[in-house]
C-alpha cells in the first residue's frame, strides 16, 4: 500500500495537511522528526500513518492517560490494531497486552513514560522491532515549558538501551524557542527535519464582550447561535461554576459543572456527558479540558477573565479542534481584574515571580480594551510576527462601529489623577469626576479639587471604560497593591499636552448595546442540507450510545455535513466523502446510507454527481468567498421573478432545502418573501397541529405525525413562517 491508498483507506483522507507530509516522509525516511503544530493540526495523522507504513511497532508516548484509552479506540474505530499501557490497567490486563505485544498483534503502543523503563517492560523492548518512538506532548521534557513532567526525562535512556536506536519523533503544540532546543537537546534527536506552523488557528474567531448582564448574554447567544452544539463555559471559582449550572439548566439548558471540588465520580460522569453528547454545555473552572480532545466544541466563553494570555489560548484552543469555526468569547468584566491580582498576590510567590504574573495580567486586560486586531495580539504574544494588521476575522475587526476623539474625555481624566496625587483607586477617580457627595470625598476636601465633578455627563460604566481603555494604552498604571492605586505614566504628558489624540469605540464610550451581532465570517465551504445534518447527527448519536464511543469516533461534523451535501448512495460515492476510510465503511455506510436514501426518495432530491472529494483541506477553503457569501440574493433574484422551489434549486444547483435557507436569511434581513407561494393552508394547519402533539425539539416525530406529502421543507416552513423557533 502507498501513502496516499492508506490515508484514504483508514483515515478517508485524500490530502495531507499542511505540514504533514514533510514529517512523515522524513519518518520514512528513516530521519528524526520534530513537528510543532498548533492544537487541531493534525500532529497525531503524523506518527499514525507512518507506522502502518512500517516494519514493527511505534510506540507513541504520552502523559495523558485518559486520552490513551480514546486514541486507540478511535484507531479501533479505523481498523488499526493498537493498546495502551499505563497506570489504569490491572495487573491482568496488563500482561495479557504485554503478551499481545509480543505476538506482534499492534502497529501502535500507546504508553506513559513512567512505564518505559519498568523491568518488564525493558525486557520485552529488547525483543521488539520498534519502528518509531513518537513523543506526544514533547514540551512536557522542558522544565521551562508550561507543563514540566519529569518521567518524560527518562525518555532518553529508554532509547539508548534499545539494541537498534528506532526513528524519534516529537510533536507539541505550544513551545518557545528555548524550550524547542531543550526538546532537541534533551531527547537526542539527530538532525531532526523540523515542520513549525505557527500558532495561528484560524477556525477560531476572537471576540471580547463587554456586558451588564453576563447571564443574558450567554442564554441569548446559545439560543440564537448555539442550539445543540457543544461549548464550554469557563469561570473563575467553583461557586461560580455552580451557580451558573444551576441557572443555565433552570433555564432548560443542557449543562453540567466541572471543577476540583466536586466527587471524583461526578466529575467523571459530566465529563462523560459532555464528550458523548449527553450534555452540551461544559460549566468548568480551569480543572477542565487538559486531557479532552473533543473535536467538536464550538464555543469558548470566558464568564470571567483568565489568568493570562497563556492560560487564555490553552482554554480557547480546546474548541474547534475539528478546523470548523469556533468562537471564543471573554466577557469582561473591570470587577474580575481586581480579582484575578488578588489571586496573585494571595499565593504569595517570590517577588520577581508576582511581577511576572502582574505582567501577564495585564496584557491580558489590555487585549480586552485593545481597538486592534485580537488575532494579531494574542500572536504577537506568543513571539510571532504576523503578516497581516487586520484579520478580518476577529470581534474587533467585524467591528464597524463609529470610532470618537476622546482626548478631551481622556486629558479631564488624567488631570483628575493628577490632582488626586496618584493615590487613589479607579472608584474614588470616578466618584471625583462625576461630583459624588459621599462622605469620604467631603471628609478629604476632594470637592475642592478644579477637576470635581468635571464629568457628570457621563456613567460610571462609560467612566470606567474609558479609564480602562487608558491603562490598555499606557497611559495609567494600575499598581498591583491590596488597594490599587492608578497612577500617571510617562506617556500621559502627551495626551494632556495635547501631542497625541486618544480613540476609541462610540457605543463603549456611550455604553450602548451594539446592534449588530459579530460573528465568524468562516463558513463550511460547501452547501449541505440542514435537515438531512439533523437526522444523520441523531443517527450518528443513537449509534454511539449503544456501542458507547463517542459520537466523533464514529464520524466528525464535518463528514456528516459532506454526506448531506452530496447524498452519497452507494460503495464508491460513500467512500469519497472526507473521514471515511473502508473499516467506517464497511461498519456503518450502510446505515447512513438507508438514512440518506430514505430522504432523498421523501424529498425527490435530484443527486449531482460528485467527481473527487473537495480538493483542498476544509481549512484553507474555510474564508467565505464574496460570491458566497452573495449566495443567497442570487436566490431571491430568482424568488423576485417568480420561480418555484424546485425551479430556483436547478438553476442555482443547490437542494430545494438550500433554497429555503437562503429565502429565510433574506426574510430575516427585510426582505420579503411570501411562504403561502411554497405551502398550501391545509397542510399548514396538519402541521401546525402535529408540532402541538410532538413539540418542537425534534423535526422527526413532527413527520412521523404527518402524511407522507407533508416533507420536512414543508414542516421547516411553517416553523419560521410562525415564528415558531
Ligand atoms: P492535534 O493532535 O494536532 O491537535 P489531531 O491529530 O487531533 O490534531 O487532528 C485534528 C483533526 O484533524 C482531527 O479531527 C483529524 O481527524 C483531522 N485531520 C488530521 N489529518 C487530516 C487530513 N490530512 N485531512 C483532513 N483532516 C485531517
Amino acid at each position: 500500500m502507498t501513502l496516499t491508498e492508506n490515508l484514504s483507506r483508514y483515515f478517508g483522507y485524500d490530502d495531507f495537511k499542511e505540514g504533514q507530509e514533510k514529517i512523515i516522509q522524513a519518518v520514512l525516511n528513516g530521519e528524526d522528526v520534530l513537528g510543532i503544530m498548533p492544537t487541531g493540526g493534525g500532529k497525531s495523522l503524523c506518527y499514525q500513518l507512518p507506522a502502518l507504513q512500517m516494519k514493527g511497532i511505534t510506540l507513541v508516548i504520552s502523559p495523558l492517560i485518559s486520552l490513551m484509552k480514546d486514541q486507540v479506540d478511535a484507531l479501533t474505530e479505523m481498523g488499526i490494531s493498537s493498546t495502551f499501557l499505563n497506570s489504569s490497567l490491572n495487573d491482568a490486563t496488563y500482561n495479557q497486552r504485554l503478551e499481545g505485544i509480543q505476538k506482534n498483534q499492534y502497529k501502535l503502543l500507546y504508553i506513559a513514560p513512567e512505564r518505559l523503563n519498568a523491568n518488564s517492560f525493558l525486557a520485552l523492548s529488547k525483543q521488539l522491532n520498534i519502528a518509531m518512538v513518537a513523543v506526544d506532548e514533547a514540551h512536557c521534557i522542558s522544565q521551562w515549558g508550561h507543563d514540566f513532567r519529569p518521567h518524560y526525562q527518562e525518555i532518553p535512556r529508554f532509547i539508548e538501551s534499545l539494541p537498534h536506536r528506532p526513528v524519534v519523533a516529537a510533536y507539541t503544540a505550544t513551545a518557545t524557542v528555548k524550550v524547542t532546543q531543550e526538546i532537541k537537546a534533551l531527547l537526542k534527536l539527530r538532525n531532526p527535519v523540523e515542520s513549525i506552523i505557527g500558532f495561528d488557528r484560524p477556525n477560531l474567531f476572537y471576540q471580547v464582550v463587554k456586558t451588564g448582564d453576563k447571564f443574558k448574554y450567554v442564554t441569548d447567544s446559545i439560543r440564537q447561535d448555539f442550539q445543540d452544539k457543544s461549548g464550554i463555559i469557563y469561570c473563575a471559582t467553583r461557586k461560580t461554576v455552580e451557580g451558573l449550572t444551576e441557572k443555565l439548566t433552570a433555564k432548560g439548558f443542557s449543562a453540567a459543572a466541572y471543577h476540583g471540588g466536586m466527587r471524583p465520580e461526578l466529575r467523571q460522569k459530566n465529563q462523560n456527558d459532555f464528550i458523548h453528547d449527553r450534555v452540551h454545555i461544559m460549566v468548568a473552572t480551569n480543572a477542565f479540558g487538559m486531557g479532552i480532545n473533543k473535536p467538536d466544541v464550538r464555543f469558548i466563553i470566558h464568564y470571567n477573565m483568565p489568568q493570562n494570555m497563556e492560560a487564555y489560548y490553552q482554554e480557547a484552543g480546546r474548541g474547534g479542534r475539528d478546523g470548523e469555526v469556533s468562537h471564543c468569547t471573554i466577557l469582561y468584566s473591570p470587577a474580575d481584574i481586581v480579582k484575578q491580582k488578588r489571586l496573585i498576590q494571595l499565593n504569595q510567590s517570590s517577588p520577581e515571580r508576582e511581577k511576572l504574573l502582574f505582567e501577564n495580567l495585564q496584557y491580558l486586560v489590555d487585549y480586552c480594551h485593545t481597538n486592534e486586531c485580537l488575532r494579531k495580539k494574542i500572536l504577537e504574544y506568543f513571539g510571532e510576527t504576523p503578516t497581516f494588521e487586520r484579520c478580518e476575522n476577529c470581534g474587533n475587526c467585524l467591528d464597524e462601529s463609529e470610532m470618537m476623539d476622546i482626548t478631551i474625555e481622556a486629558q479631564k481624566i488624567l488631570s483628575c489623577i493628577y490632582r488626586l496625587k496618584n493615590r487613589f483607586g479607579l472608584n474614588m477617580i470616578i466618584s471625583v469626576l462625576r461630583g459624588s457627595k459621599n462622605k469620604k470625598i467631603l471628609d478629604l476636601k476632594l470637592d475642592a479639587l478644579s477637576t470635581y465633578g468635571i464629568m457628570t455627563d457621563h456613567t460610571s460604566e462609560s467612566l470606567r471604560e474609558i479609564i480602562m481603555t487608558l491603562v490598555a494604552k499606557d497611559y495609567i498604571l494600575v499598581t498591583a497593591d491590596e488597594y490599587p492605586v492608578l497612577k500617571l505614566t510617562a506617556a500621559a504628558s502627551r495626551v494632556l499636552k495635547s501631542d497625541e489624540k486618544v480613540f476609541h469605540k462610540k457605543h463603549l464610550v456611550e455604553m450602548k448595546a451594539v446592534k449588530n451581532k459579530k460573528q465568524s465570517k468562516v463558513k463550511y465551504p460547501i452547501d449541505f442540507d440542514e435537515i438531512l445534518f439533523g437526522l444523520l447527527k441523531a443517527l450518528r448519536y443513537s449509534i454511539s450510545q449503544e456501542k458507547e464511543v463517542p459520537p466523533f469516533m464514529i464520524f466528525h461534523d464535518a463528514t456528516l455535513k459532506e454526506m448531506a451535501a452530496y447524498f452519497p448512495l452507494d460503495q464508491e460515492s460513500f467512500l469519497k466523502i472526507s473521514g471515511v476510510g473502508q473499516a467506517k465503511f464497511e461498519n456503518y455506510g450502510d446505515l447512513f446510507m438507508k438514512e440518506i436514501k430514505v430522504f432523498v426518495d421523501t424529498n425527490q432530491i435530484e443527486i449531482k454527481e460528485r467527481n473527487e472529494r473537495a480538493s483542498t483541506p476544509i481549512q484553507e477553503a474555510m474564508v467565505e468567498k464574496e460570491s458566497r457569501s452573495d449566495s443567497y440574493k442570487k436566490t431571491y433574484d430568482f424568488y423576485t421573478k417568480g420561480c418555484s422551489l424546485d425551479e430556483i434549486a436547478r438553476e442555482r444547483g443547490v437542494t430545494r432545502n438550500t433554497v429555503i435557507g437562503h429565502l429565510m436569511r433574506c426574510d430575516q434581513q427585510d426582505k420579503r418573501v411570501d411562504w403561502s407561494n411554497f405551502l398550501d393552508e391545509a397542510k399548514e394547519v396538519l402541521i401546525l397541529k402535529a408540532i402541538e402533539k410532538t413539540g418542537l425539539d425534534l423535526l422527526k416525530p413532527i413527520k412521523e405525525a404527518l402524511p407522507e406529502t407533508c416533507s420536512y421543507e414543508d414542516i421547516k416552513i411553517v416553523i419560521h413562517k410562525n415564528g415558531l423557533q
